[in-house]
């Protein structure tokens, strides 16, 4: 059997070890655009602030494709792929066969056009190794940079490069910080915190226009729609991200926002499957379809994807997986955890806690007694119990879930869940 994978990502890894879980010996390609050995894609803001290295941002050890038997053609883009034939076209012209493909191309950012984009050069933007090299290259300690989007690209890049230069300004639609992740309460201390750090924001407001500075060579004015003006010499854009789902829908496959995939990956490609940032899968928490673009996420479903195609019909060697949206990410030293869904404001059974600088919200399903999301803000005690209760769909009474608000422990379980996590963490071990 010979397995492609596009991409050289977290779920393309995940896809080689899942392969070789099941099997040694099958053949396996690897294309990826990028011409670097894997790294870990949210290591490049600590590259930017000085914090690590390219050597420790490799994900995996530099003989990672020499013990797993794979080839890896790096610096070739994938052009088409043709489902009748089983045939990865690059961009050289060279048809690759494949007897199973894995597609795990990511997501790329997305420019929203503004008057005069297309005179500030370069716009950067800030999702990979080369973007983060290019940063390096311009900013210096004076360098002012102007930074769309207050997501978390835009806002891990800001605090990169606050390690470099004291000019970075933040601009963003939105009227809070992190606005797809965090309520307003929270958004509300993170971003106090971030001015604490040196981070101006513009929020609730975007740029109307971007015009040169006639009186500095190279730098530029942002015209914003609430009537202010900003100059800048470096700007950056992160304004959202779009999964890369053309190679799967131009050879005819199922895509919404992302790749449509069931819980093993599969597209409704024959032989095609689909994993990490570029698809589109279930939601266990909602059962709603949506991108669910986090890096545990891309790695469990390139993993599950791998064992998959490796087991070529035979009993599955996994389970099918059950995705929710969860985060762990922080900003100078104040990080977030968060899990499930918690946007339902006014609904019965939020719950949110204020300690100092720390933060807990729940959301706990009365009617089906269910918890189903949280967000905590510098005390992540017990967080992957949440997590489990969440994505398992444990029933919770209401006492024992006000007890587990209290105090967090498998005692606030119902005997037969208590059984069940610690019956899963032996078999994990
Ligand atoms: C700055 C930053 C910070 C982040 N922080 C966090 C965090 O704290 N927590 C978290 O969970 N997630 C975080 N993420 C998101 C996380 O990095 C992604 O979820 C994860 O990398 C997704 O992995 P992937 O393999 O699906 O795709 P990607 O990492 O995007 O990799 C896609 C791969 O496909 C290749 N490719 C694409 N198209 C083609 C083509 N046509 N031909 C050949 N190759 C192609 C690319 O070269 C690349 O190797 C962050 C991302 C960024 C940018």
């Amino acid at each position: 059997m010979k397995h492609v994978i596009i991409g050289n990502s977290t779920a393309a890894v995940g896809c080689v070890e899942g392969i070789r879980r099941v099997n040694r010996t099958d053949d396996i390609v690897l294309i990826a655009d990028e011409s670097h050995h894997t790294y870990a894609r949210p290591l490049i803001s600590y590259l930017l602030a000085g914090k690590t290295d390219k050597e420790r941002m490799k994900y995996r050890k530099d003989d990672f494709y020499e013990v797993n038997g794979v080839t890896s053609l790096l610096g070739k883009t994938a052009v088409s792929i043709d489902p009748a034939k089983n045939t990865v076209t690059l961009d050289s012209g060279e048809a690759v066969g494949y007897d199973n493909l894995l597609v795990a191309t990511g997501a790329s950012p997305v420019f929203f056009p503004a008057e005069g984009l297309a005179q500030v050069k370069p716009a950067h933007t800030f999702t990979t190794l080369d973007d983060a090299d290019a940063l390096l290259k311009c900013v210096r300690e004076s360098t002012r940079v102007l930074i769309v989007g207050a997501g978390l690209i835009g806002l891990k890049c800001a605090e990169g490069l606050r390690a470099r230069t004291t000019h970075v300004a933040v601009v963003d639609l939105a009227p809070i910080v992190l606005s797809s992740m965090l309520k307003p309460a929270p958004a509300e201390i993170m971003q106090a915190h971030l001015e604490q750090n040196g981070v101006e924001l513009h929020l609730g407001t975007s740029v109307k226009a971007f015009r040169p500075d006639e009186a500095r060579h190279g730098a530029y004015f942002a015209e914003l729609q609430n009537g202010e003006s900003l100059g800048f010499d470096v700007l950056v854009y992160a304004a959202g991200v779009r999964a890369n789902i053309q190679l799967v829908k131009d050879a005819g496959g199922a895509c919404g926002r992302g790749i449509t995939v069931d819980a093993f990956g599969q597209t409704s490609l024959p032989q095609v499957y689909a994993a990490g940032d570029c698809t589109e899968s279930t939601d266990v928490c909602t059962g709603q379809r949506k991108v669910m673009a986090l890096l545990p996420n891309a790695y469990m479903q390139g993993e599950a994807a791998g064992m998959h195609m490796a087991a070529a019909g035979a009993p599955l060697p996994c389970q099918p997986l059950g995705l929710i949206p969860e985060n762990a990410i922080g900003f100078f030293g104040k990080h977030i955890l968060s899990a499930g869904v918690y946007f339902e404001d006014g609904a019965d059974g939020i719950y949110e806690d204020f300690d100092g600088g720390s933060y807990r919200c729940f959301y706990y399903d009365k009617t089906a007694q269910r918890l189903r999301g949280y967000i905590l803000m510098d005390c992540p005690q017990r967080a992957g119990i949440y997590t489990a209760l969440i994505r398992n769909g444990t029933q919770l009474p209401e006492e024992q879930f006000l007890q587990l608000r209290r105090e967090p422990g498998l005692i606030a379980f119902p005997s037969q869940a208590r059984i069940d996590i610690l019956r899963k963490k032996e078999v994990a071990q």
